[in-house]
């Protein structure tokens, strides 16, 4: 009888601790800019990513997954919630996320997950991040050197300033991999977002990558000086080329001003030959074209090649640990970025560099290893896959949907056939970042369908015969029908997701977003 209780008990105790453990736990790995095809895992043609392929090698890669507005407060935001813009409040970077709304963490916080976000937040500083246990994050975007951060340790919203030392990439991997060691608490699972500012603009490589690349040619893409014959005036009219919109900042012509003077000291040592040389050959035209995008690639895929060293710490530990047996591993960025394709950096456009996501997940036992999926999939379904994982029950009113199905190779029938995009940041009467127009638009596995709505200019892409988007097919009669189609799958998505007529307006008299 005694035998008996004792091991009910001890049956309980281990029903209970066995529940814990068989939840996962998640590790969001996040950058900010980092374009798909600058991942050897995607076929990148121009740098390796060992350690990000490892997640490939070991999980499931998302070809097509897609960001519902191409840029970075907008796309954390979606991600938080499970939600487009029109429905989180945050549609342009410089707006303030209201933290007291629903969001993911919260409700894994909720379930008995511990929760942290550590690296870049981006989502304003008037509040602290909520829904999680602990959080240390970089003021605003943060330099790649010597970043000041905010810290809660409790989530009591109490945080402490502290200016760190060092590489910032570097930096944000200590602190994950400290919180790891030793901040966990064993009896839970836990959702750990570990988000770096790389490889944002200014692109500044870290103190071991400053070299890297200087004996090489890193290839051009083959629409480098594209002439954006077809396309509109959103096209033609942005701000944001290689030719004539990066500073000499960008270009490392001056170094960045956050360089305590040991760390100036090294940079100029690499960058002083490099740029002695460039003034020296006194270029113009296409070679000075070609010059700035030799120097711009380059540093962003030193940024990256950090990333990827420290991304491989990470994962060595959670490997050596045993962790990696029950943690699901995601791997993505908050939208993509143009790599001189049409002769541009930065985002925003619906075209598909920066519209594309990376999206790599790896769940040991569900994932198989090496598997692709070529599914239509969003950030808009990130919340309610991190709640499927953990067993929550998702909300109904999050506007994506689970890939648990799709991680077990199972894609649903009524999987979407289509996917929704709303990019809002352009102010009539006030310069704006980098000039693009506000735009909405519709794809397919095949097409797309992009509307300009302020200036009324539509765009229509064949994407199997033209994956580059040279061509806009939209005046040509044979397309008439399935622009008709398209239209209607618009309006159709608008009215499923509550887009309002004047969803993110800030003019007086908005110009209608209805198709007219
Ligand atoms: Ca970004």
């Amino acid at each position: 009888m005694r035998i008996s209780i004792w091991s009910t008990v001890v049956s309980m105790f281990l029903g209970a601790s066995s529940f814990a453990a068989e939840r996962p736990n998640i590790l969001f790995i996040f950058t900010d800019d980092h374009a798909s095809h600058a991942m050897s895992c995607y076929g990148s043609k121009i740098n390796e990513t060992p350690n990000l392929d490892r997640i490939a090698d070991e999980g499931m890669l998302f070809r097509n997954c897609f960001c519902t507005n191409s840029i970075c407060g907008p796309s954390r935001a979606v991600i938080q919630t499970g939600k487009y813009s029109h429905k989180n409040g945050f549609y342009m970077n410089g707006d303030q996320f209201d933290g007291t709304q629903q969001t993911f963490p919260k409700l894994l916080q909720a379930a008995g997950y511990q929760t942290a976000v550590i690296g870049k937040w981006h989502l304003g500083e008037h509040m602290p991040p909520q829904g999680y246990s602990y959080s240390d994050v970089l003021v605003g975007q943060g330099p790649y050197y010597n970043p000041p951060m905010l810290r809660d340790v409790d989530g009591s919203g109490d945080q402490e300033r502290i200016k760190r030392t060092g590489y910032t990439t570097d930096i944000i991997t200590d602190l994950a991999l400290e919180w790891l060691k030793s901040g966990r608490d064993e009896s839970r699972p836990f959702m750990l977002m570990y988000q770096h500012k790389a490889p944002h603009r200014e692109w500044a490589p870290g103190p071991d990558h400053l070299t890297m690349y200087d004996d090489v040619d890193i290839p051009e893409p083959d629409n480098l000086f594209d002439d954006y014959a077809t396309r509109g005036r959103a096209a033609r009219e942005q701000d944001m080329t290689i030719a004539t919109t990066m500073t000499p900042r960008d270009l490392k012509l001056v170094p960045p001003p956050y360089l305590n003077e040991e760390q100036l000291e090294v940079w100029n040592a690499a960058y002083g030959p490099k740029n002695r040389a460039f003034e020296k050959a006194n270029l113009e035209g296409d070679d000075l074209v070609r010059w700035k995008y030799q120097r711009y690639i380059k540093d962003y895929l030193r940024c990256i090649a950090s990333v990827d060293d420290n991304v491989g710490r990470v994962l060595d530990y959670l490997d050596e640990t045993g962790l990696a047996d029950n943690t699901v591993v995601i791997y993505s960025s908050d939208q993509g970025f143009y790599l001189g394709d049409h002769g541009w950096f930065d985002k925003r456009f619906m075209y598909e560099e920066s519209y594309r996501m990376p999206l790599l997940i790896k769940w040991p036992g569900v994932t198989e290893p090496g598997s692709v999926n070529t599914d239509l999939v969003s950030n808009v379904d990130f919340a309610e896959t991190f709640l499927d994982i953990a067993g929550v029950d998702i909300p109904g009113d999050m506007q994506g949907a689970s890939l648990v199905p799709l991680l077990r190779g199972e894609t649903p029938d009524d999987w979407r056939k289509s996917h929704y995009y709303q990019y809002y940041e352009f102010l009539n009467d006030r310069r704006t970042a980098h000039m693009v127009r506000r735009h909405y638009g519709v794809r397919t596995a095949r097409y797309k369908l992009i509307h300009f709505y302020n200036i009324d200019e539509w765009e229509l892409y064949d994407l199997a015969s033209d994956p580059r988007e040279m061509r806009n097919l939209y005046g040509e009669p044979q397309y008439q029908d399935l622009i008709q189609d398209l239209k209607a799958e618009i309006v159709r998505l608008q009215e499923e997701l509550e887009v309002p007529d004047d969803a993110g307006s800030v003019e007086p008299n908005p110009p209608s977003l209805k198709i007219r």
